[in-house]
Parts: C-alpha cells; structure tokens; sequence
C-alpha cells in the first residue's frame, strides 16, 4: 500500500492522533530499527506533545545488534525509553508490558495510594506505513485483527483491544508520513522498502544502497554476491556502478548481447538486502543523525 502524502492528508492525520491522544496514556512510536531517524515523522514531538512515550525499534531482527545498542543510547541521550523488537517471529509484548508500566509507574502508584484499583493503561501505536503497525497489533491482542480503517483520512469506530488486564491498545494505529522531501530520507526508506519503487528509480534506490553497503559493510556484500573487489571509497560513483555491475553478472541479470541488465540487479540487489540476506543491516547510524539534524 502507497499513500500518497498531500498537505491536508498530513493535517488530517494529525488531528485524527490528537483527538487519540485525548483518550490514552501513553504513546507507543514505532520505528523501523535499520532507519530509526528517517522511519520517524519530522512532527513527532508537537504532535505527542508531553504524552508519556515508548519508543519501539521494530524488525531488529533485520538491524545490525550493534548499531541498534547505539541507536538505544541516542534516545536514552533524548530522554526516551526505546526498545529493539521484532514484531513477527520475536516475543515483544512481555517487554513491551514491562516498560509501559515501568513509564507509567507514578500514575499507576498515585492510584494505588488514593485506594483506587489501578486502571488498565491505555496506549495507542503510531508509526509510519510499513512500519509493522498492524503486525504488533495482531501481537498484542493475539489475533488477527481486521483494520479497515488503515489509510489516512479513513474513520471507523475504533475500539479497545485488551492486552492482558493491564493495557487496552486502540485498534486503529495512528498512521504518521515520514519526512520524504528529504532526499537522503526518501532513499533509506525505499532501501528498506518502506516506500515503492515507483516514486524512486530502483536503480538510483540500488547505488544508494550499494554506496552505502560499500562504506559500511565491505565484507558482508563480498560475501553474499562473490564479488572480489569493493570500492574503497564509496564517493567514486563509477566504482560503484561498476560494483552494482558485477552483482548483476554474478546473479545472470544480462540483456541480449550480455550487457549488464541495471534495472535488474538493482532489484536483485535490494530484494536480497530487504530479505536480510547480506546480514543484518543497519543504514543510518546515531552519529550520521546528528549531521542530518544539524542541516
Ligand atoms: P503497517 O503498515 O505499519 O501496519 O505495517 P505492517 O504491519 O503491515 O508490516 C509491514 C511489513 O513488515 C509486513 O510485511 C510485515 O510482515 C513486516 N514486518 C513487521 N514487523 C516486522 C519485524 O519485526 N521483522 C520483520 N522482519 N518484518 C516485519
């Protein structure tokens, strides 16, 4: 599913999280734990305001274990509480419960000391499309929970899912769009398949990856594609279009008369990529963050 982004889709889907907001305790913002920054609405902070937030890195099963410990200490350093998950095959909503109550401690306890019974907490889940929303919804209720209303500026009645006895999560997550105009953005999130290959060239969404890959992870591309030579400097545009050639003869991509099909190693290279088949792979570090930040 593409959404197609338009100023007022943006406004809409604001207002439909505020007035959610209204109804719940705590935030839970999902993020894609390869592209933690680039998977993150650039309104994030205006638009959940002081509520209490957990932020969730999810497919770490897909992210480099390492980066991910920094990316954990990068919103520790931003007083945010975030926790690697993998929505599909892990085990997410014990350490999800704990941390909730843990971030909801000093509410739960003022309950308790004014006699009260505490209330179950009430969360709401927002992220970006693909993020895996719906999939850690279905975790949380463990079923499959029909979501007709998953596209911006579509209502139904939304409804409570009990999550054990200690939280209610509303069953329509609250879709975010991610911060596109940035090119540098627009590229992680189509290198991770976040967004379609026809708003980007799949070739330009492959060099950017391969360059990528090139710098950060030389071995891991040598490895999967039997390639011998890697670019030392991935600034050298050529080396790379050379590299991502080389893939594409390894893997048999060729047009009549045996030239390199481009178009199709691209693809092969980042279906083998998205797959997790070169490892696991991070594609934005805390450090480089801060230096998209500051721009
Ligand atoms: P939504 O648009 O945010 O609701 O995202 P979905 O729940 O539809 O998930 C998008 C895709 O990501 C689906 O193909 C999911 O199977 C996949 N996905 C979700 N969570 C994970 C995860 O933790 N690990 C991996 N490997 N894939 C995931």
């Amino acid at each position: 599913m593409t959404i197609q982004w338009f100023p007022g889709h943006m406004t809409r889907a604001r207002r439909q999280i505020q007035d959610k907001l209204k109804l719940i305790d705590l935030a839970i913002e999902l993020l894609d734990a390869r592209i933690p920054l680039s998977s993150r609405n650039p309104m994030i902070d205006e638009i959940l305001q002081n509520k209490p937030r957990l932020v969730l890195l999810n497919k770490s099963d897909l992210a480099d274990p390492e980066l991910t410990r920094q990316w954990v200490a990068y919103f520790a350093g931003q007083g945010l509480q975030a926790l690697p998950i993998d929505a599909v095959n892990g085990n997410p909503v014990k350490d999800i419960m704990a941390r909730s109550r843990e971030l909801m401690s000093s509410k739960i306890e003022a309950q308790i000391r004014k006699g009260m019974n505490p209330r179950a907490i009430r969360a709401l889940i927002v992220g970006i499309p693909n993020v895996g929303k719906s999939t850690l919804i279905n975790r949380m209720a463990g079923r499959k929970i029909a979501l007709t209303g998953d596209k911006p500026g579509v209502t139904k009645g939304q409804q409570w899912i009990k999550v054990g006895t200690e939280m209610e999560l509303l069953d329509t997550p609250g879709i975010l769009w991610p911060k596109f105009e940035d090119q540098q953005v627009g590229l992680r999130l189509a290198a991770t398949g976040a967004i379609k290959e026809e708003i980007l060239h799949v070739e330009d969404i492959a060099f950017f990856a391969m360059r990528y890959l090139a710098g950060h992870y030389k071995e891991a591309v040598k490895e999967r594609f039997g390639v011998s030579e890697v670019p030392d400097d991935p600034s050298d545009t050529d080396a790379i279009v050379e590299l991502m050639e080389a893939v594409g003869r390894k893997r048999g991509a060729l047009m009549s008369g045996g030239r390199v099909d481009l178009e199709k190693a691209s693809l092969t290279i980042l279906r083998e990529l998205r797959a997790g088949k070169l490892g696991r792979i991070t594609l934005e570090t805390p450090q480089e963050a801060v230096g998209m930040t500051e721009e």
